[in-house]
């Protein structure tokens, strides 16, 4: 059936201005004071554990969860515009962010009621961090085929088997992870698959890095063997995951951070051009900054679906691939309007523009793949719109 794929215009309401100016002057204050520095990918894990404690105590993670589970009940578009904030001031948002953007949402949801009571004001609080466990050696974009097995025992369940690529596994409390609770049906491939709360502390799981481009150690393979849950860390129905996971996917897929990774190069360039730059580079940052302010305005779109209780996927779907192409291809055309010299002067701006070159530039092939790839997008997008 043919999907009405809509964006609504979404202006903000004042309370968000009024959220805007409170999250600017706390995030300034914590610049001057040393807090962090603005340059979050290279913030030590421990600045962001201190930093996220920071942010717990001002209500802005899980600000729009129930009060009961240490939320705050505020809109999805406060929500927004704390996030955009935190992005523009490149905040070190590592430790609470997937927490926050999904996986408090999926127990809010599906979670165990003593579950729910225990772990969300904890997350609240900036206490937890999570990862996410989808991947695996040979499931990636079809995430239901997950072979890691879940086998019953008393009290629980005994956990076999391996995910990969697992962000932020090393530093994180929790993992969500999907896995096989029985084979799949002749009717339905994505039956048998049924998500589960895991402490990371727990005995017989193993955590090995895995190096990335830049040289960083941000993902990483988990190994399971004979690693005990408890029966309450069962989130949602046994078998029954596939549905409740494609909607924490729509979570993963629907904010801007998901597409501003490499702006600091736009932010460096505007800057080096300063306030007179000649007609070809004026043109050529016109361009980006339009294309931004549409994204904007699409993601905008979206958190306004999401506090309208509907459930945007498709659209967050096309605001992924558009927002992941176009941080994609900025770092080149950013070298193209303005080649870097390699001879500059330690100390200058010139050099914060070379360093955000080179760095985004070594991250831009992640960007296509990560919470999802261009083409398994496109797939959903021609899906909802009734093309296939
Ligand atoms: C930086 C980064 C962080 C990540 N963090 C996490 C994490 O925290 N947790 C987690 O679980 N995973 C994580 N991942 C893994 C990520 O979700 C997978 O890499 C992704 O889903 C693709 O899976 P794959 O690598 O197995 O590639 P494959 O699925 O093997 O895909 C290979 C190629 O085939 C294409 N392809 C596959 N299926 C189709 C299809 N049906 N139609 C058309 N083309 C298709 C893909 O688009 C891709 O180009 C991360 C990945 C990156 C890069």
């Amino acid at each position: 059936m043919a999907y009405n794929f809509h964006f609504d215009v979404v202006d903000l309401p004042p309370e968000c201005t009024e959220l805007r100016r409170e999250v600017r002057a706390f995030l300034r204050s914590e610049i001057a004071a040393g807090t962090f520095t603005p340059d979050s990918e290279r913030a030590p894990f421990e600045v962001a554990r201190a930093f996220a404690k920071k942010v717990g105590a001002r209500g802005w993670i899980g600000m729009t969860w129930p009060k009961q589970y240490g939320g705050q009940e505020r809109s999805h578009l406060e929500r927004y515009v704390v996030v955009e904030e935190m992005l523009a001031h490149r905040a070190p948002t590592r430790f609470y962010g997937t927490a926050d953007r999904q996986s408090g949402p999926v127990l809010i949801r599906y979670g165990q009621e003593s579950v729910r009571r225990e772990i969300l004001p904890k997350i609240a609080a900036g206490e937890l961090c999570f990862c996410i466990g989808l991947s695996e050696p040979n499931s990636g974009s079809d995430v239901f085929a997950a072979s890691t097995r879940a086998t019953k025992t008393d009290g629980g369940w005994l956990v076999n088997g391996r995910k990969i690529w697992t962000s932020n596994a090393h530093n994180s409390d929790y993992m969500i992870a999907l896995l096989r609770t029985s084979a799949p049906t002749k009717e339905n491939r994505r039956h048998g698959l049924t998500q589960f709360l895991i402490a990371l502390k727990t005995p017989g799981i193993t955590t090995r890095p895995i190096i990335n481009l830049t040289g960083g150690h941000d993902f990483n393979e988990v190994t399971f063997d004979d690693a005990f849950v408890p029966d309450a860390h069962l989130i949602g129905d046994v078998d029954m995951a596939w549905k409740q996971a494609t909607d924490e996917l729509a979570y993963e897929r629907s904010g801007p951070d998901r597409w501003v990774e490499t702006l600091p190069v736009l932010t460096e360039l505007v800057r080096t051009a300063g306030p007179a730059p000649g007609d070809r580079l004026a043109e050529g940052i016109g361009r980006e900054v339009a294309h931004l302010a549409t994204l904007r305005r699409m993601s905008l779109s979206v958190a306004g679906m999401l506090q309208a209780g509907k459930s945007p996927v498709v659209e967050a779907a096309v605001v992924k691939d558009l927002g992941t192409n176009w941080e994609q291809a900025l770092p080149n055309q950013v070298r193209l309007l303005a080649p870097p010299r390699g001879d500059s002067d330690p100390d200058t701006n010139d050099t914060r523009f070379e360093e955000a070159l080179r760095h985004t530039t070594l991250i831009a092939p992640k960007l296509t793949i990560q919470g999802g790839t261009r083409e398994v997008l496109r797939g959903i997008i021609a899906r909802g719109l009734g093309l296939r």
